[in-house]
């Protein structure tokens, strides 16, 4: 066997042809044929490292994680420093706490929402900017870095965020005008910053991230940037060093039940995830390539359920209307990261992915074989839960435990009761540890949480978190609650086409785009 962790890590794409060093695939962010980098192999977590990591800080067990890919290139020493530093921005003690909702079923909440833009996207793109300078530095590259980025909502302002400011960078974001939820739209709009760029797109997040890939595998235009000195990268979940620090939270909620008793080394345990683009459950059955005893990743769709109709059928189908619902950051029809996980159940064959990406573009579907979903039936369930549906799990949560969660993770609530129900009809219902991945704080839907678990409706934004307070007495992030005050930065919107899009990238990486300077005041 090849002995991990002691020589550098190669990376191949999903469409075949290219191999890449893990800092190569940071900085590239997307194959050159448009497939996605995936590890050549997937490095090992022994059960004496899982036992020394129950010992370990959360930044600590991040950047043991992280090293496993990328320690040889970038030192584990930087990555043990730049994890400290990144989730030193957290606002919790634990950047990522494990709450037990019920005991007795064994229902814990993994709250991944405490970073600097409330959502999940920060546990990794608060630690990205260091990934992608220092993977910048031993790849010899002195262009300037364009960040791109398409967002259903919550990458785009995290994305700013992380970024910000930061030398050598520069971060365009594309959201679609009208498909994110209202504080979303504030957070960006109100971003601070010297190299940012937000503009709204007269589309959906489909839309965004098929302009934003084809801009990427645009040899023109690439080229173009070339001339000017800048290259693209992405921070969306396409880009391995954003997929990669998501791995680490598995671990820890793992690492967190052993601690508190509830699990023995070896015991293997279930995770709930809301899903979009794939990223976030991805990076769960990474952990469980790892080595980390993961039963069953539940994949959990809203209205939107393309996902949960291919694991149930084998079939990819995005000919179907797009619905606007309450969860808008998994309002997605082509879930990017799927790629990934079709190269692995597909036994790595590269030329097939190719055919069902290219079949996907073209006919707008591609189905798997009944081996291929075998696999998939016994690592996976898939479910879909109706805006009814997910306010009623909000409501029942909240009733029954009052424990209050954001509207993303009431879907994953709702498709963990009928993960139960299944297992129930199945006679395999059993009180093992479920952890259900919360990617958002309430406080970010603060009028669709409270019509949820009060059935008041209020108009107002700040009013809606005015009133979660007073039900449910949790302290609201002051990041939120400083957007009232700050003056909107960006109002440009942009039609849905790629030349617009396009236009837009070139002008902003000319630095012709300067925005309002923000207000002093
Ligand atoms: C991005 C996001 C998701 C979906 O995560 P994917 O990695 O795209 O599957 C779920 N909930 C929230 C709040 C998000 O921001």
């Amino acid at each position: 066997m090849k002995k991990v962790g002691k020589e550098i890590m190669y990376f191949i794409s999903t469409r075949g042809g290219e191999k890449v060093t893990g800092a190569q695939a940071i900085v590239q962010g997307l194959a050159k044929n448009g497939g996605l980098f995936v590890p050549e192999v997937f490095p090992q977590v022994t059960k004496d490292e899982l036992e020394q990591m129950t010992e370990m800080s959360y930044p600590e067990r991040a950047a043991f994680v992280l090293g496993k890919y990328l320690a040889e290139e970038l030192g584990a020493d930087y990555l043990k420093e730049v994890c400290e530093k990144a989730y030193s921005s957290f606002t919790s003690k634990d950047p990522v706490p494990l709450v037990k909702v019920d005991g007795e079923t064994g229902l814990y909440v993994l709250e991944l929402f405490h970073g600097p833009t409330c959502a999940f996207k920060d546990m990794a793109l608060t630690v990205l900017p260091y990934l992608l300078k220092k993977s910048c530095e031993v790849t010899g590259i002195k262009d300037e870095i364009l960040i791109l980025t398409a967002t259903s909502g919550d990458t785009g302002k995290a994305a700013l965020e992380g970024f910000r400011d930061v030398p050598g960078t520069k971060v365009a974001v594309f959201y679609p005008d009208e498909g994110v939820a209202k504080m979303q739209r504030l957070q960006m709009c109100v971003q601070s910053g010297n190299n940012v760029c937000v503009a709204a797109v007269e589309g959906n997040f489909d839309d965004c991230q098929r302009a934003v890939k084809t801009m990427f595998a645009s040899e023109e235009f690439n080229a173009e940037l070339a001339k000017k000195g800048v290259r693209l990268s992405s921070a969306n979940s396409i880009n391995f060093g954003r997929l990669a620090p998501q791995i680490a939270y598995y671990f820890s909620a793992y690492l967190d039940l052993i601690t508190a008793g509830q699990i023995e080394y070896g015991d293997a345990i279930d995770f709930v995830v809301p899903t979009g683009n794939f990223g976030d459950i991805l990076a769960g059955w990474y952990a469980k390539q790892m080595g980390l005893p993961v039963r069953k990743l539940i994949c959990a769709s809203n209205k939107n359920k393309v996902l949960a109709d291919f694991f149930k059928k084998g079939v990819y189908d995005v000919k179907r209307q797009f619905h606007r619902t309450m969860s808008p950051s998994m309002d997605i029809l082509v879930s990017s990261n799927l790629e990934r996980l079709l190269f692995e159940v597909s036994g790595r064959n590269a030329e097939l992915t190719a055919q069902r990406m290219k079949d996907l573009a073209e006919k707008k579907e591609y189905s798997i074989t009944d081996k291929e979903k075998k696999i998939l039936d016994e690592e996976f369930f898939g479910g879909f839960a109706s805006e009814d549906d997910t306010i009623e799990a909000m409501y029942e949560i909240f009733d029954e435990f009052g424990y209050a969660m954001d509207t993303h993770t009431g879907v994953a609530l709702a498709v963990y009761m009928q993960y139960k129900n299944w297992q129930e009809k199945n006679d395999c219902l059993d009180n093992k540890p479920i952890v259900v991945l919360s990617t958002a704080n309430p406080y970010k839907f603060p009028q669709d949480v409270l019509y949820a678990l009060s059935g008041n409706d209020v108009k107002d934004s700040f009013k809606g978190i005015k009133r979660l307070y007073l039900l449910t007495a949790m302290k609201p992030p002051k990041s939120l609650l400083d957007i009232r005050y700050r003056p909107l930065r960006f109002k440009t919107r942009v039609k849905n086409n790629l030349k617009d899009m396009t236009a837009l990238v070139t002008r902003f990486a000319e630095g012709e785009i300067v925005p309002e300077p923000p207000s002093t005041k």
